[in-house]
């Protein structure tokens, strides 16, 4: 990843087509349009390879999940249980819904840990967010029995993992609904987009509904179409949807290439002592997107960022300090430094969110390196970089 690595004569025809009719609207100007529906294709795509009934194309993966939120009637006074490792959009999204997030630590598969969201519920839970970060899954059966014995709302982020499946079940469709983000760097992008599926048809008609202002999408005049309750306009262009229609159609051969890559890096130094991998419920079912792996203590870890670099081995992460993916870095959110009021902020936020004590996760992520996988490799080239990696590491294990 990311998709634009692999962007070619698809990508270009497909936008092309767009061009041709002149029409981005994703909705109405039939007799324009000459049959081109491009969002609806990427739709139609998206049920058949996440095997969901339901799918639907919108603006952004952050607009994907606070629709999800919304939708599935997350609001003011409810606590959604998030994790501190993600991109800060979901925080983001469930500020704006309206609602609470509520930290749990992670384990070593780099997701949610099921007891310790367990320790977290109150009578105010109503929602377990799981991310499934960098490529691969969270404990996703667990997970579900525990949303299922709490009476839970379990909705999964796939924005990091599309193509991830767990014993063949792709992710996404576990619980409510099924987060997914085809921004500049994702596995499938499209410059801007994200959709949201789910087999639950009520959550569907209203997330379809949302994002396009609360339009019933009944009658094809919008101007008598009625507003069934209150949205936004978080549409996606037929423009973005022909690319996605492109590049989701590589998907398959995107996984291959990244399962290849993967491989011959984790072959390469995955018998160094004091190197332990990143656990992975089910290994067939990763993407590959990122090879992750803990070394002994923070300061190994930082020397080995450093040996990295010096090494030329680009695209490593070291999210601990990075800024927008761990909690110990959103201040901002923290502090409500929303330009308006938000609703949490009047209330005495909870100290789960603000000031969180989460020594798992910053013990884990101190000791966390992410080794980002690149598409536009040959084998040679990644077998030289596996060569220079087991090096590198060499020298600080
Ligand atoms: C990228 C990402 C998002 C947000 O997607 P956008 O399309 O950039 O809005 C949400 N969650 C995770 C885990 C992400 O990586």
């Amino acid at each position: 990843m990311p998709g634009f690595e692999i962007f070619g004569e698809e990508e270009r025809r497909a936008v092309a087509e767009v061009m041709e009719t002149g029409v981005l609207m994703r909705y109405g100007f039939d007799a324009a349009r000459k049959d081109r529906w491009k969002a609806r294709q990427l739709e139609e795509m998206l049920r058949q390879r996440l095997q969901t009934p339901h799918a639907h194309a919108c603006a952004s993966g952050t607009a994907a999940v606070l629709s999800a939120l919304i939708c599935a009637g997350i609001g003011a006074g409810d606590e959604v249980i998030v994790p501190p490792f993600t991109f800060v959009a979901d925080i983001e999204a469930v500020l704006y819904a309206g609602a609470t997030p509520i930290f749990a630590d992670i384990d070593e598969t780099l997701c949610l840990n099921p007891d310790a969201v367990a320790q977290k519920i109150t009578p105010r839970t109503k929602a377990v967010l799981l991310v499934h970060m960098c490529g691969s899954m969270g404990k996703v059966e667990e997970m579900q029995r525990l949303c299922c014995a709490h009476r839970l709302l379990l909705i999964e982020d796939v924005a990091q993992a599309i193509g991830a499946s767990y014993h063949g079940r792709p992710l996404g469709t576990f619980g409510i609904a099924g987060c997914f983000s085809f921004d500049y760097v994702k596995t499938v992008t499209c410059g801007e987009g994200g959709a949201v599926i789910t087999c639950d048809n009520v959550l569907y008609d209203h997330v379809q509904a949302f994002t396009d202002h609360g339009h019933a999408h009944q009658t094809l005049d919008r101007g008598v179409d009625p507003h069934r309750h209150m949205g936004l306009n978080f549409r996606i262009s037929e423009l973005h949807a022909a690319i996605g229609v492109a590049q989701l159609g590589k998907l398959d051969r995107m996984l291959e290439i990244q399962r290849a890559h993967k491989a011959i890096l984790q072959d390469a130094v995955g018998d160094l002592p004091g190197l332990r991998l990143r656990g992975i419920p089910d290994p067939h079912g990763d993407s590959a997107t990122f090879f992750s792996f803990f070394l002994p203590d923070a300061d190994a870890t930082r020397a080995a960022a450093k040996a990295l670099a010096e090494a030329g081995v680009d695209g490593c992460f070291y999210w601990f300090a990075n800024n927008w993916h761990y909690h110990t870095k959103w201040e901002h959110l923290k502090q409500f430094a929303s330009i308006n009021q938000l609703h949490i902020a009047r209330l005495s936020p909870p100290l789960e969110f603000t000031d969180p004590s989460l020594p798992d996760s910053d013990a884990l992520m101190a000791r966390l390196l992410s080794l980002q996988i690149r598409l536009s490799w040959t084998e040679q080239q990644c077998r030289e970089r596996a060569a220079r990696l087991r090096a590198a590491l060499s020298k600080v294990l």
